[in-house]
Parts: structure tokens; sequence; C-alpha cells
């Protein structure tokens, strides 16, 4: 039983924490070319991030997610992962990562606890797949995707986000990777998060409703009644075990059933990931350190700040200025 229950009647019981808002790559959908990371003092230290996950286990919480930022380029990841892998009551421990860094520690997540990964992939095209995400290299990635798998990972999902006239056309060739990897997909709406320099996001929109259709070009998709305690709507298609997942935050709003909250590095509870409303649980994990109690009431009241729904347009306004490296995504 959780806890935390808003005042729509939502049982919050996933949590989003980000570790860092550093990353080895700079997609152009997440981050500016220069970009500022915070100082050291500001982010929580693996002890908090402990502290906060244990928190939230404590208040009824069943999956954790960590994210960035890349989760691998914190140092000390592998430790955080054990710590929280262990805590009573988690059932589902999950990372998003851009894979780059899977074969150092793909071994080590698995014997950590973690249960699954989600891989980030926008393109199959090395030069292209530079310059989306400007300095990484694909060849890592996909070795970092046959890591996880050698280290045991199931049901590996692969994370895409399509933008029109950049990646619009590889839908097809990414569900085919997919397919013969036997990896699951889902394809991403961009989200107007912080001020990108690369493009104006409303010439970029491409809805989940037209990947939808360049699939089925090629495949039939039926819908399928699975879910991850997440946003994503899923399909299969009769000749594989991949699953083809859509997320939507603009075409198809997802917020009357959202189960979830998000912890920023500098450790702001956010309610939502389309709305401000926040508490700052940094200030309480440092006024009494080593304390669950006060951290736990805090989480509890904040509940009520969880807005119904968030209002995420397509004309290319930038309605939340964090940045996706920021909030966690
Ligand atoms: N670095 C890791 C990665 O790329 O998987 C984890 C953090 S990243 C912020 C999490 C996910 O958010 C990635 O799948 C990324 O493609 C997606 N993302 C980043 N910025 C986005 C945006 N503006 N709109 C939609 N998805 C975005
Ligand atoms: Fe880094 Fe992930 Fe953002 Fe790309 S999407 S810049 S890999 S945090």
């Amino acid at each position: 039983m959780t806890a935390l229950i808003d005042k729509f009647s939502r049982q919050v019981r996933y949590v989003r924490i980000s570790v860092t808002d550093r990353c080895d790559f700079r997609c152009v959908y997440c981050m500016s070319e220069e970009m500022t990371f915070l100082p050291r003092a500001q982010i929580l230290t693996l002890e908090e991030l402990h502290q906060v996950a244990r928190a939230f286990t404590e208040l009824g919480v069943e999956k954790i997610r960590l994210t960035g930022g890349e989760p691998l380029v914190r140092k000390g990841i592998d430790d955080l992962v054990t710590d929280i892998g262990s805590l009573p009551g988690l059932k589902d421990f999950a990372m998003t990562t851009n894979g780059a860094s899977l074969p150092r520690y793909a071994r080590a997540l698995k014997q950590g606890g973690m249960d699954r990964l989600n891989i980030s992939l926008d393109s199959l095209d090395p030069e292209r797949f530079r310059r989306l995400t400007r300095s990484g290299d694909l060849t890592k990635v996909i070795a970092g995707i046959h890591a996880a798998q050698d280290a045991g990972f199931e049901r590996i999902k692969l994370n895409a986000v399509i933008l029109r006239g950049r990646n619009d056309d590889e839908v097809l060739d990414l569900v085919d990777f997919a397919r013969d990897e036997q990896l699951d997909i889902s394809f991403i709406e961009e989200m107007p998060l912080g001020d990108v320099s690369d493009h104006s996001r409303g010439e970029t929109f491409y809805s989940s409703d037209d990947v939808q259709t360049r699939i089925e070009s090629r495949y039939a998709l039926m819908p399928s009644p699975e879910t991850t305690m997440g946003p994503s709507r899923y399909f299969r298609m009769a000749d594989s075990q991949s699953r083809v997942g859509f997320i939507s935050p603009h075409s198809h709003n997802f917020c009357s059933t959202c189960n979830r909250v998000r912890v920023t590095v500098e450790g702001r509870l956010l309610l939502c990931l389309g709305n401000e409303h926040s508490v700052d649980l940094r200030d309480t994990l440092r006024r009494y350190p080593g304390q669950l109690e006060p951290l736990k009431e805090q989480i509890i009241e904040a509940m009520d700040l969880k807005p119904e729904r968030h209002h995420f347009s397509t004309d290319g306004d930038v309605q939340v200025v964090r940045f996706m490296n920021m909030t966690g995504g």
C-alpha cells in the first residue's frame, strides 16, 4: 500500500531519480551545445540519493528508475545501484542510459540488483548518430546493447526520439533493429523542455500517430494491454516478441493515470514533468542528516501539490525552462 496519494486519488508508486546533470553526449533535443553543469555542492551525494530512494520505498514506491543526464557518468554509480537494489519493497529497478558506458558497467548493474534497462537510440547511421548526439559514437552504443544482453538483462527497451526531417525516415529501420536484436522499442514525441539552440521544436515535431502509420506500412500493430506502470501505449507484431511503444505527451495525454514523480539531482521533488511544482528535499536532507522521518513527511505533504495535468503544446514554445537533463527524463 502506498502512502503517497494525491488530490486526484492517483497513487504514486514510481519515482525517477536523476543522479547527475552531466552527460558524455549533447543530444540536440536535450541540451544546448555549451552547457553549464551544476557545482558539486549543489548536487545530492550518493548517500543522499540512497536516502531519497529509501524514503520513497518505505512510503510504498515499488519502482525506481535512475536517469540523468547520463547516469553512468556519475562516479560510484555501481555502488549506488547496489545500495538501492537491496531496498526492501522495491519490485522494479531500472535505468535509462545512452548505453555508451554499458560495456564497462552492464555486469555490475545486473549484479547490483537492477532489473531493466532503457537504452536511447535515435539513429543507426553512424554519422547521423554523431550529429544528433553531437559527440556520440554509435559503435559504443551497439556494443553497450550487446553487453547488457550478455550480462543477462531481458526485455531491454530502446527509446527513440523522432524528429521531423532528422530521423523520421529511420522509423522502420529502428523497428527492424529491435526485432533482430529481440528488444522492445518506444518512440517518444519531443517535449519542449529547455530552449535548445539547434532547432525550433515546432518544425521538428513528429507525432506518435505519424510514427505508427510508418510502422503499419510494414507491420500490423496489435494493441497490447501490457503496462510497465508508465505512460507508454504498447503494441505487438504477429511474428515477433518485440513490443512497440509510444510515449506521446502531446497527442495522447496520459496525466489522468500518472503514478510518478521525479527527483532532480539537486534534490527537487518535481510533481509533474511539465510543471514547476516542486519541493526542496535537499534542504531537508541536509538539515536532518541521516534522519528519514522528516524527509518522508515532506514527501507525503508534497503530494497535495501534484497538478492535475500538463499543458504541452506543439507550437514550439518553451513552457518549461528546465532542460531534460536537469529534469531526469
Ligand atoms: N542519458 C540517458 C539517455 O539518454 O537515455 C538518460 C537521460 S535522457 C534525458 C532520458 C530520455 O529522455 C532519453 O531517451 C532521451 O532521448 C529523452 N529526451 C531528452 N530530451 C527530450 C525531449 N526534449 N523530448 C523528449 N524526450 C527527450
Ligand atoms: Fe545525454 Fe541522454 Fe540528454 Fe542525450 S538525452 S544529451 S544522452 S542526457
